[in-house]
């Protein structure tokens, strides 16, 4: 597509505000949809803020490829914004032998995908991270960094206000192809010369009206959080070896740059798509409902990992599992939070599995952008290059 050509992105969360930036240097005209109010509304402000250090994903992923990367660049971002930014590093801790084997596992893939990590021992581990627990041996990743990722999106949008060739628009939906170059949203028809789908949550809905991705469809999975008061009690970011079954990282302790310490993500199915109070019954509820019931049904390994997982986010249950990871906590040290996000996890109705990697889709005169789930935040400067360079730059 030759420079100075139009391209309309839908969603202004942090993988379309990252996919203009990087269609502007090119030099295309660049105008970016959003349907809220704000930019960063959903996953993208609403995320635990963890720049991901390249640990869990498999070798030949684009996971793997993106995460280090952008890892090193949104440091540089926030950096030269003066955004502040936790730089502890993150400990990974195992409760028994079983987790003890999956941990190195862990390890040797990290090491593959070219992360820094260290296998250290509980002496090691309390040099780090004085309070935590682990059954042996831990994992010490000193390249994990949060941030508060709203901070993240405000600057981002700056930077895109600032170019000449990029016009940016709340309050507008892309609601669907409506003629080849022309789609349709709730404020007319808008013209293109490609079209960007990062819709988050709603990507599959409007690949669909392009004919594309018809093998895949987004499950929500909502993520809720607890605080830890004392928090003093955690110096850094503390896991748990992750559930292999799931492409969930487990209930994690994550300090902010503000110095709070946050439990959670909880990985729950939700019944609509933007489920942040409630279960959610809405419109959708009947599909999400089918597609919920096919996959654990279908899926052994999702049907294990719901028993093994779920019961642990129950009141009681919660505060043994994170008494496990960290000592010293009280009945009452865990207090509820306001903070809450939604996964959109694609699912691939052939098998009815959940999708791992990243998924990106080209149509006619457009991309979509399927499975931008964890660490889309961390990549998403790497990932708006792979978007931009193998998408649309040569297309004719
Ligand atoms: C609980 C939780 C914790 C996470 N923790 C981390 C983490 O620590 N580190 C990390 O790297 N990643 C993390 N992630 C993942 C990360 O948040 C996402 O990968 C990333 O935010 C995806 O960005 P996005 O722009 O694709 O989606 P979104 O942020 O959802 O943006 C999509 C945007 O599109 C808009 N939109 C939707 N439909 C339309 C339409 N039809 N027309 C116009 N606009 C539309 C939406 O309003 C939204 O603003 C986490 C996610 C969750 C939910």
């Amino acid at each position: 597509m030759p420079r100075g050509s139009a391209v309309l992105v839908c969603g202004g969360g942090i993988v379309g505000l990252a996919v203009g930036g990087r269609l502007a240097d090119e030099g295309y005209d660049v105008l970016i949809l959003e349907k809220e109010g704000d930019f960063g509304l959903h996953a993208s402000g609403r995320n635990s803020g963890v720049l991901h250090a390249g640990i869990y994903y498999a070798p030949d992923s684009l996971k793997a490829r993106f995460a280090i990367e952008g890892n090193r660049r949104m440091r540089e971002f926030v950096k030269e914004r003066g955004i502040p930014i936790n730089e502890s590093g993150k400990v990974i801790v195992a409760r028994d032998e079983d987790e003890d084997r999956r941990l190195e596992e862990l390890y040797e893939r990290a090491r593959k995908n070219g992360a820094e990590v260290h296998l250290i021992d509980g002496k090691e581990l309390k040099e780090i991270e004085p309070n935590a627990r682990t059954f042996e041996r831990a994992i010490f990743s000193p390249n994990t960094a949060v941030v508060n990722p709203k901070d993240v999106i405000k600057a981002l949008v700056e930077t895109l206000k600032s170019k000449r060739n990029v016009r940016l628009m709340t309050g507008v939906r892309c609601l669907k192809r409506y003629a080849k170059g022309k789609v349709l949203t709730t404020e007319g028809v808008f013209e293109y010369g490609v079209l960007v789908n990062a819709a988050g949550l709603h990507a599959d809905t409007l690949a669909r009206s392009y004919g594309v991705g018809k093998d895949y469809l987004i499950l929500p999975f909502k993520g809720t959080y607890k605080e830890l008061r004392p928090s003093h009690l955690v110096r850094g970011n503390v896991y748990p070896v992750p559930h292999p079954k799931t492409p969930f990282l487990g209930v994690h302790f994550t300090r902010s740059p503000e110095g709070r310490v946050f439990v959670g993500p909880t990985a729950f199915p939700v019944l609509s798509r933007e489920a942040y109070s409630g279960l959610g019954v809405g419109r959708e509820t009947h599909k999400i409902l089918w597609r919920l019931g096919n996959v654990f049904l279908r899926n052994r390994g999702f049907r294990e990992a719901v028993f093994s997982e779920i019961w642990k986010y129950s009141g009681s249950r919660f505060y043994a599992r994170c008494s496990e990871m960290v000592e010293g906590i009280g009945k009452g040290d865990i207090i509820p939070s306001d903070r809450v996000g939604i996964r959109a996890q694609l699912v691939d109705v052939r098998r009815w599995s959940l999708v791992m990697d990243f998924v990106v889709l080209g149509g006619e005169r457009s991309v979509h952008i399927l499975n931008a789930v964890s660490p889309a935040f961390t990549s998403a400067f790497p990932f708006a290059d792979y978007v931009v360079n193998g998408f649309i730059t040569g297309l004719e």
